[in-house]
């Protein structure tokens, strides 16, 4: 699968998720943008490093995704965008009663409203290219919930419903709309929690990983930033032409169970 001479764009792509899927593309041939809220020497470098070990052009763009403007400005700053990947998330556990409106607002803010604008500017230059593939990074809580992470659910799940209206808003055109519904995913920020969930349950790093966080995830190992970068390159493959409109689950059997 080649994406050469192809662009993308990946928010909220300093780290995690968001980075593997950049790598990906960029191993796959694509320019990539990547993108956050900071403006850090080590953001920049990623980039750079990006581009020296795969030879795509490779950028970095600061822009706040909980900001509209900002959001739109980053996909008209790219000036290309065939590949836009909504990825920039954050997340906060309450009890719905206890939940701060400030953070409800963040949440529903950068993990849903942030690819309406991304992709209400993407879809023309989409469309001025003949080809685009928009993959917006949902999660097993766009299909199921947990109690506690309200705003976090009802973005999840609001992601997947805008992905349909895309994907049937684009249908006759060589444009795809899909969301990938993660499982837990070692990211360096659910590494940081093992430690924490193994004291506060008073049981060993493993036992709190299979016990605890992988729960619900029936083979009881992570997904990798690895394997949704691959999914992510096979979305924007001929072979995927006719998949748009649907969530792809890379759970681990969770949504199975
Ligand atoms: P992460 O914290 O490593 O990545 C989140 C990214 O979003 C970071 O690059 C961060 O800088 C960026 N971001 C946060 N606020 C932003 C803002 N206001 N503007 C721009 N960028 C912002 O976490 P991750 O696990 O890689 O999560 C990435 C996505 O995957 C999220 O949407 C998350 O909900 C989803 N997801 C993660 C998991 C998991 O287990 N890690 C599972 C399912 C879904």
């Amino acid at each position: 699968m080649s994406l050469e001479g192809k662009s993308a764009v990946i928010t909220g792509s300093n780290s995690g998720i968001g980075l593997g899927v950049a790598w990906a593309l960029a191993r796959a041939g694509a320019d990539v943008v990547l993108n956050s809220f900071t403006d850090r020497v080590e953001d920049h470098a990623l980039a750079e490093q990006i581009a020296k070990e795969t030879g795509a052009k490779a950028r970095y763009i600061q822009a706040d995704m909980s900001r509209p403007g900002e959001c739109r400005s980053l996909i008209e700053q790219a000036g290309a965008c065939d590949v836009l990947v909504n990825n920039a998330g954050i997340q906060h556990v309450a009890a719905i009663e206890e939940f701060p409106v400030e953070t409800w607002d963040s949440i529903i803010a950068i993990n849903m409203n942030s690819a309406f604008h991304t992709t209400a500017v993407a879809i023309p230059l989409m469309r001025e290219a003949g080809w685009g593939r928009i993959i917006n990074i949902a999660s097993a809580h766009g299909l199921t919930a947990s109690p506690y992470k309200s705003a976090y659910v009802t973005a999840k799940h609001g992601l997947i419903g805008m992905t349909k209206v895309v994907a049937l808003e684009t249908a006759r055109e060589p444009i795809t709309a899909n969301a990938i519904c993660p499982g837990y995913v070692l990211t360096p920020l659910v590494e940081a929690q093992i430690p924490d969930v193994a004291k506060e349950h008073g049981i060993s790093e493993d036992e709190a990983v299979a016990q605890v966080m992988l729960v619900r995830q029936p083979t009881k190992e992570f997904v990798t930033v690895e394997q949704l970068g691959g999914l992510a390159v096979f979305l924007c493959s001929d072979a995927a032409a006719q998949l748009t409109g649907t969530a792809v689950s890379m759970d681990g059997g969770w949504t199975a169970l």
